[in-house]
């Protein structure tokens, strides 16, 4: 989309100039079949808000608030009652561009615009509701990295974190600074925040809202170790200049961006 400024300066009388933007979406009204598979079930939902395309990751209103659901059909010739339908209230922004790196079974970039951690949380959650009030207290206590058998956890609890990290559920995860966050899949999609600092973790919470040391927050620190590693080893130089990297599940990031689509460009560019 481009648009024209005409500028009344004197120097630059009569003048236009043209500005490219960034694609917004122009909303298109539409009513969209969506799939919501952790239910196993398909709704048919009233649009005005976006352009929606079959393949969209979207959440609505509703019953199935919160519910990840996939587009479909999308359907623009409709007469409808309102009142008969409930809304698509967000629609998931998939589009990923810029270098990624192989790391094991994770892609890594040190360029904070093609992953960042609100875009990826976007993927699997509904946006956060304002009005609810969410409060954390840090304890200030550090547990290194390297040392998971002193975490103040339950041998079950890490023994279950040990599985999540090995099946791959902590799907994304960024250290920006010290500034750490993940996403995990667990039953429902969990938020772990943390600080890393030489070795250390301190000022971990997740969002499953449970008041011990949870799973997600042992397979977190696990993976992190291993991401860490990797990253230093084979792409220290990078994470040097940037102090930025982000890493994502392969298999997330191809079942999630592209699974749905039938149309889209994927660039590769792959030297081994
Ligand atoms: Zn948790």
């Amino acid at each position: 989309m481009s648009f024209k400024i005409g500028f009344k300066d004197n120097d630059f009388n009569n003048r236009t100039v043209t500005k490219t933007t960034p694609p917004t979406q122009v909303p298109r009204k539409s009513v969209v079949t969506v799939r919501f598979n952790s239910k196993n079930r398909t709704l048919s939902y009233y649009n005005d808000k976006f352009d929606l395309k079959v393949g969209d990751i979207v959440f609505v209103e509703g019953k199935l608030e919160g519910v990840r659901g996939i587009v479909v059909e999308v359907n623009y010739n409709f007469k409808i009652k309102l009142s008969d339908y409930k809304r698509v209230i967000a629609v998931a922004d998939t589009n990923v561009k810029g270098n990624l790196y192989l790391a094991d079974y994770h892609f890594v970039t040190f360029d904070r615009d093609v992953i960042p951690f609100s875009k990826i949380l976007g993927w699997y959650k509904a946006p956060a509701n304002p009005e609810e009030e969410i409060i954390s207290s840090d304890d200030n206590c550090k547990y290194s990295l390297f040392d998971i058998d002193a975490l103040p956890a339950s041998g079950e609890i890490k023994e279950r974190g040990y599985d999540y990290y090995m099946q791959n559920r902590v799907a994304y995860l960024s250290l920006d600074g010290e500034k750490g966050s993940a996403v995990v899949l667990g039953t429902e999609v969990y938020q772990v925040d943390f600080v890393y600092s030489d070795g250390e973790i301190s000022s971990l919470t997740c969002d499953c809202f449970c008041n011990y040391f949870c799973k997600h927050q042992v397979a977190v620190m696990l993976q992190l170790r291993d991401i860490l590693d990797t990253v230093i080893k084979d792409y220290g130089e990078m994470y040097n200049q940037s102090g930025y990297f982000a890493a994502i599940c392969r298999n997330e990031l191809l079942n999630t961006a592209m699974a749905f689509r039938k149309r889209g460009r994927l660039n590769i560019d792959c030297q081994l």
